[in-house]
């Protein structure tokens, strides 16, 4: 391997570095509210199963919108 495509390499590797994190800040964690309440959940929390209307949410969302996280399931 000459030095020029070695530096390359390094390029290309930072590349990849860089787009994954960037990629890793895009996904947001979904959750769930119920149309009723103030707090947001996981999908397994044991307030949801009492009620039908459950509705995925961005969690950034979910807290823009004055969601708080539940304090049983700990989202
Ligand atoms: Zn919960």
């Amino acid at each position: 391997m000459n030095f020029k495509s070695k530096k390359l390499a390094i390029i290309a590797l930072l590349v990849l570095i860089i787009s994954a994190v960037l990629c890793a800040q895009a996904v947001t964690k979904t959750v769930y509210v119920t149309a009723s309440g103030t707090k947001y959940h996981t999908q397994s929390c044991a307030s949801l199963s009492r009620t039908k209307d459950v509705i995925p949410i961005d969690e950034k969302e979910a807290v823009e919108k004055g969601y708080k996280p539940c304090t049983r399931c700990k989202p």
